[in-house]
Parts: structure tokens; C-alpha cells; sequence
């Protein structure tokens, strides 16, 4: 018996599934998918086998970037990404958390000179089950969860 799809097939692109639930809008937001004139499928809150839910996001004509890739793991550190030719998956991957992120987000300690000098925000990844990031300049460290919703 086959599974019906639960979002529409694409013919080339990307999908990025295992998105948690909420996530995938804050990714269409952040990397500005929805500025584009390529076609885009949103699903969200699609059931999984283990009864969780999920988003997923398919682009057409879109291959993100290895800095795309690593900046996804942000809001979906367990997501995959599917590149499509012909209406088949031709490569699959996990996200992989960087070592640092640069010019991604806003140190959450308001005395840091980050935000007073024109310096590259600058985070190193110092705990990757519950996401925790160190701040290069005042080496205080935050849990993801922590950093304002990055524009
Ligand atoms: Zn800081």
C-alpha cells in the first residue's frame, strides 16, 4: 500500500523535513524564502510516527548553502535536508551544528560591547543537546532559548 504524501511533490529543490512544530515559520522568516518567486510548500503540524508533530518546508529551484545548512540547526538541530532532481531525492543530510555562529544573533547580555561596537557577533557552540552558546566578547554563556527571535 503506499503513504500518501502529506504535502505535494516537488520536481527540483530542497525539503527540509523534521522541523519541530512552530519552527518552520520563524525559517521561512529567517532565511527570507518567502522573498523569493520560487514555489514553496508549507506543511505544519504533520503528524509523525511517534505522534509528535512537525513542520516541513519544500522550495522549488533552491539548494541551501553549507552556512544555510548550518544555520538551520538554530531552530532545527535534528532536521534533514532532501535535495531534489527529477522528482527524486538525490542527496539527503542531517543539519550539523557549527562550531560558532557569526552574524546570526544578538549577545542577550545588554552590557555586552557587542552592541555598542561594530564588531561581527561572534557565538561558539558550547553544548549541542540543550543548545547552549558562548558569547566571544563577554564569554558569558546562554541556552538558545534565551536569544531574541532573530529577524
Ligand atoms: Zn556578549
Amino acid at each position: 500500500m503506499q503513504k500518501k504524501l502529506q504535502v505535494e511533490a516537488i520536481e527540483h529543490g530542497s525539503v527540509i523535513d523534521h522541523i519541530p512544530a512552530q519552527q518552520g515559520i520563524k525559517i521561512l522568516k529567517f532565511f527570507k524564502f518567502t522573498q523569493t518567486n520560487e514555489k514553496i510548500t508549507i506543511g505544519l503540524n504533520l503528524a509523525t510516527h511517534n505522534g509528535e508533530s512537525k513542520d516541513l518546508i519544500k522550495i522549488e529551484n533552491t539548494i541551501l548553502n553549507d552556512q544555510q545548512a548550518n544555520q538551520l540547526a538554530l531552530f532545527a538541530p535534528n532536521a534533514t535536508i532532501n535535495q531534489i532532481k527529477d522528482f527524486k531525492v538525490v542527496n539527503k543530510f542531517q543539519v550539523q551544528l557549527p562550531e560558532c555562529f557569526v552574524d546570526v544573533l544578538a549577545c542577550p547580555n545588554s552590557n555586552c560591547i557587542s552592541h555598542n561596537e561594530p564588531v561581527q557577533k561572534r557565538f561558539y557552540v558550547q553544548q549541542k543537546k540543550t543548545l547552549k552558546l558562548k558569547c566571544h566578547y563577554c564569554e558569558k554563556s546562554f541556552e538558545r532559548t534565551t536569544f531574541d527571535e532573530l529577524d
